[in-house]
């Protein structure tokens, strides 16, 4: 799988961050894995995404049973579990994940991510706060 834009993406963890990611990729043709470790997530999103799985990102198995190796690129939205965040990212990481993205809840969080693998670390509610005061500063039209 070449590391395109439409390269397949696994979204692992999917509250609000990760569910917006995921359709929108998935809108955009961008084939995607969902996952979640609560069913009631997962039922709830089955008529919204072609794929979409339960499981426990933090179990090495779990991810080996999924076959996360032939993805190239993945992004977890874990964020208030800060625990199953690192696991996650630390898992990917160790299985050679190429270009491996994750959600952080803070400046703290967000180092750890880098250190255990992260190549991206992204602050969904830092980052949109930054791009609406630059939008509200007025020259900038977009951000
Ligand atoms: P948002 O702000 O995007 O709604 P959040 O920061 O509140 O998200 P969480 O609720 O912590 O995010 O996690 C998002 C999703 O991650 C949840 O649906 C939760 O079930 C899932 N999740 C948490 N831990 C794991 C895990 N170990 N394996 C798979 N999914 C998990």
């Amino acid at each position: 799988m070449a590391d395109t834009p439409t390269a397949p993406v696994v979204v692992i963890g999917l509250g609000r961050f990760g569910t917006a990611l995921a359709v929108e990729l998935d809108r955009r043709g961008t084939e995607v894995l969902a996952i979640d470790g609560n069913p009631a997530v997962v039922q709830k999103l089955a008529g919204r995404l072609p794929h979409v799985v339960t499981a426990d990102s933090t179990d090495a198995e779990a991810l080996h049973q999924l076959d996360i190796t032939a993805f190239h690129r993945a992004v977890v939205a874990i964020g208030t579990d800060i625990q199953a965040s690192i696991l996650t990212t630390a898992l990917l990481s160790d299985l050679g994940i190429r270009d491996i993205w994750a959600k952080a809840v803070n400046a703290q969080h967000a180092g750890i991510l880098s250190r255990v693998g992260a190549h991206h670390v992204v602050f969904p509610e830092n980052d949109m706060g930054e791009r609406v005061a630059h939008l509200l500063s007025g020259r900038i039209l977009d951000y």
